[in-house]
Order: C-alpha cells, then sequence, then structure tokens
C-alpha cells in the first residue's frame, strides 16, 4: 500500500505512527481526507484493542488549579467516562484540536490521547474514537471549593464542550440540575447574569437553560471571552460567521376543534389532522454541520406543543384559544411556546387540511421579550375583560324580571 500524502510504500496496512511522523494526520483525518473506510485501511489486529493500564505513568506531582478547573468543567459536561479500569474524555474528530488543547493540560497527571478503532455490529463498520484516557485510581480528588475565577474557566470548559449558541442565545443543557442551580445561582449573584431554566432536557437528571435575553448572553461571553478564546472549538463556534441555512421539520397531530360564533358549519364540533411545519433559520454549527439537530427540533416541537394539542379539542386546550381555535391564533399560539427554545425560529405553517393553510411569522425573541404576548390572543385571559363602564349594563338586566305570560 502507498500512503497518499507521502506516496511511500508503507507495507500492507496504514498507521497512526506512519501519519504521526509523515504528515501529522490521525488515521481517522486519512480516511475522510482521502474517502475510504476505515474497514480498507486497517488490519484485524488494529481493532477491538484491549488498552493496557501498564502502559500509563502515575505522575507524583499535585494537580494545578489548571488542572482542577478543566477536570470540574468536564465533570459539570458529563464527558469524564469510564470504562473498566479506565476514565476518557472523548470528542467527535472534527473537535480533535479541542481534545488536543485539553491534553495540552492533563498530560500533566498521565492523560494519554489515544485513536481507538472498534467493529460497531449496529452499524456493520469499523469506528474510531478520539479519547483522552487515565486509568481512575491516577485521577485527583474532586474540588468542591473555588473562587469565582475558577468558577469562570470551569464554566468556559462547560460551555466549549456543551454550550449551543442559537439567534445570539446560549444554551446549555446540563446533564446535572444540581449543577445547573449553582451555575445559575453564582452567575446572578455575583454578575447579575441570569439563566432561564427550560423545561425539555435530553438527560434524565438534566436542566436545559438558556441565557435569559441576548444581553445576558452578551455580558456572559465578555466575561468568558478570555478563557473561551484559547479553545480552538470554541473560537470557531462562537467568534467566527458561517453560512446561514434554514431547516424544517413536519409534524402530525390530531385535534377537534369549532369556531365560536361562526356564520357557516365551522360552528360545529370537527376533527382531523393538523400538520405543523417549523422552520428554522441560524447559521450553520461548524463542528456539528447543523444549524440545529433535527432530532432536537422533533423533541421541542413534540413535547411542547404536540403532546399539548393532539387528541385534544383546541378550545379546551387553553384560554387564547377557547374563542377561535383558528390556524391563524393558533399559529401565534405556537410560535410563542417555541420560540423559547427555538430563537432562530423563522416561519411556522399549519395546515388544518391539505387546501388549507396558514403561514406566520412573529417576533422574534427579543422583541417578545420586550412587548409581550400577542394581544389578539388575550382578549379572554385579560384582566381587563369585564371592567368596562359598559358592564353595569349587565347588572341591570338581570334586574328586570321576566314577565310570566298566561
Ligand atoms: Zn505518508
Amino acid at each position: 500500500m502507498r500512503c497518499k500524502e507521502c506516496n511511500k510504500d508503507i507495507g500492507s496496512y496504514i498507521s497512526n505512527e506512519h501519519l504521526y511522523a509523515c504528515c501529522g494526520l490521525t488515521l481517522q483525518e486519512y480516511a475522510l481526507r482521502h474517502h475510504q473506510p476505515l474497514d480498507l485501511l486497517l488490519s484485524t489486529d488494529q481493532i477491538n484493542l484491549q488498552d493496557d493500564i501498564s502502559n500509563y505513568e502515575k505522575h507524583n506531582k499535585p494537580a494545578t488549579q489548571q488542572v482542577l478547573n478543566l477536570l470540574n468543567g468536564l465533570y459539570m459536561a458529563n464527558a469524564l467516562l469510564q470504562e473498566g479500569e479506565f476514565t476518557y474524555v472523548t470528542l467527535g474528530i472534527r473537535r480533535l484540536e479541542q481534545l488536543l488543547w485539553y491534553q495540552n493540560v492533563l498530560q500533566s497527571i498521565g492523560f494519554q490521547y489515544k485513536q481507538e478503532y472498534f467493529y460497531a455490529n449496529d452499524s456493520h463498520r469499523v469506528i474510531a474514537r478520539n479519547a483522552l484516557k487515565i486509568p481512575t485510581a491516577f485521577l485527583p480528588p474532586r474540588i468542591v471549593n473555588h473562587s469565582d475565577d475558577s468558577l469562570l474557566q470551569q464554566l468556559a470548559i462547560l460551555i466549549a464542550h456543551i454550550g449551543e449558541l442559537h439567534a445570539g442565545y446560549l444554551f446549555i443543557d446540563f446533564p446535572q440540575q444540581k449543577n445547573a442551580e449553582q451555575v445559575a445561582a453564582e452567575l446572578a449573584n455575583n454578575h447579575q447574569i441570569r439563566l432561564k431554566p427550560l423545561m425539555v432536557s435530553e438527560n434524565i437528571d438534566g436542566q436545559l437553560m438558556r441565557c435569559e435575553t441576548l444581553e445576558d448572553t452578551s455580558r456572559l461571553f465578555t466575561l468568558l471571552t478570555k478563557y473561551l478564546e484559547d479553545i480552538p472549538s470554541a473560537c470557531e463556534r462562537f467568534f467566527v460567521k458561517h453560512e446561514e441555512a434554514q431547516v424544517s421539520k413536519e409534524l402530525v397531530f390530531d385535534s377537534a376543534h369549532f369556531i365560536t360564533d361562526h356564520p357557516d358549519k365551522c360552528v360545529n364540533l370537527h376533527g382531523g389532522r393538523y400538520a405543523m411545519n417549523v422552520k428554522v433559520k441560524d447559521q450553520i454549527d461548524p463542528l456539528t454541520g447543523f444549524v440545529v439537530d433535527y432530532g432536537y427540533l422533533k423533541r421541542i416541537a413534540k413535547e411542547k406543543i404536540v403532546n399539548q394539542l393532539d387528541h385534544h379539542n383546541l378550545n379546551y386546550v387553553s384560554a387564547e384559544l377557547s374563542w377561535r381555535s383558528s390556524t391563524e391564533l393558533l399559529s401565534i399560539f405556537i410560535w410563542e411556546r417555541l420560540i423559547e427554545y427555538l430563537p432562530s425560529l423563522t416561519e411556522l405553517q399549519i395546515y388544518e387540511t391539505s387546501q388549507s393553510h396558514c403561514c406566520f411569522k412573529g417576533p422574534s425573541l427579543d422583541e417578545l421579550q420586550k412587548k409581550g404576548s400577542s394581544v389578539l390572543l388575550n382578549h379572554f385571559s385579560s384582566d381587563d375583560l369585564g371592567k368596562s363602564q359598559l358592564r353595569n349594563l349587565l347588572d341591570q338586566s338581570i334586574q328586570r324580571k321576566f314577565k310570566v305570560i298566561g
């Protein structure tokens, strides 16, 4: 076999040792660059290898504050995983530089970078894992007390690892609710930055948080920029502009409704299959290749909307829809619920039948926060209802007794 980088004959199989010396690529990157499956590049004795703990050397120097901060950021991100006698951190190949940046700090306590290959039965192919590994027994005890500066460094690691920016709002899906509460309290008390808890986390014990406003996000980034700028993937993700794209997800739900005071047959209770097209427009994330994961889009739309409306009478779901659950008012109702989770929402389409649908573009989250919910939705839930002078006439009307005839 010839190495496609240096054109030298390298025997039957290619190895990371050759590639590191020849071009600085890992084998997985070489496979991607030359669009070949790993299965063809690796020999069977490079696959499913068991790592040997005796290759790791315990360092006796105490861990520096920078090491402890990095580890605590990774603990908060649930990024330190255990397997057998090892603890490891893994990131996809597109984030190799970030992993190597961690390694630059963590090698002082004995972490090693490994690209390992496994035959995945479910995928029917060889997949690679890029990981920093250490025997679990070598890990320093987890720190509990820390200064504000340490907390900010840990937060920068957490955000670089699992933070996402959507339409200028930072989202962090904390794997542990207690960490979310602690970070939110410290940011509120020390820096007047508000994190808003949202209802849908991907983790069972987790808590999804969003910087409440654009100003909160911007203040948090001002605090963290000096730490985030060091971390290669954070720079690409948060500080560089990329192309925008629009993605959409269609979901359906079955609902009944009627249109109060409608002059025609829509006054009758009737039902059907609604289709909802949720469109989101934002920058393409360089680390994922996505605007937003379709799975997230579906999860939010399902949990915040479909589960509330499916197999319900729309008029009784909420006061906003009780008078007229028209596609138009339904669109505003849905928009105001989704925009909290999808601030890059750009358009909603609601199909009541395949021939009748409504397109709606509502306010941005920033506009919604400043001006409040739509007045069109709030007539029957408004505190002003029943307060006008004319309501005196209602009182007078019941004082006139009916006359019994006959
Ligand atoms: Zn080569």
